[in-house]
């Protein structure tokens, strides 16, 4: 089977988000045969809600749909690198691959800072692929942040 990114639809949700105002981080996720069953973007100051971040939107939804706690065999696209609590989100949901844009070196828990997934007390660890598409999603968060100082 051929790879196909989607991190485009990740990218997409990180321009819509930063229209609403919220930090442009997308995220999108993918069923174990291909299929998107979700993807959105920051909602934080929408939903006055720190939790809502693009990644735990996307899970919920698919959750929510799929009526599981988990989703083994899943992809999870994101614009920039989880924070650790995102991080710890991923793994208890048994996400099997995150395919990551940006890294984050202020507030991410993946290949810097806490380093969620290498603790012992990580019960699973997906597949990590980092700097997908990173150029663009690391421009939409300048252009978002240039534009608020
Ligand atoms: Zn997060």
């Amino acid at each position: 089977m051929m790879f196909t990114s989607h991190m485009q639809i990740a990218l997409t949700e990180a321009r819509a988000a930063a229209a609403r105002g919220e930090v442009p981080v997308g995220a999108a996720l993918i069923d174990p045969s291909g299929r998107l069953v979700a993807a959105d973007g920051n909602r934080t100051r929408e939903r006055s809600d720190p939790t809502a971040h693009a990644e735990v939107l996307v899970i919920r939804a698919a959750c929510a749909a799929l009526k599981t706690e988990r989703l083994p065999g899943f992809s999870l696209y994101v614009t920039l690198e989880p924070c650790p609590a995102c991080a710890a989100i991923i793994a208890a949901a048994r996400i099997a691959r995150l395919y990551y844009g940006a890294a984050d070196p202020k507030s991410g828990g993946i290949a810097q800072g806490p380093r969620i997934f290498t603790h012992p007390q990580c019960h699973h660890i997906p597949e990590v692929y980092d700097d997908i598409a990173a150029p663009e999603a690391q421009a939409l968060l300048k252009t978002f942040f240039a534009a608020r100082r």
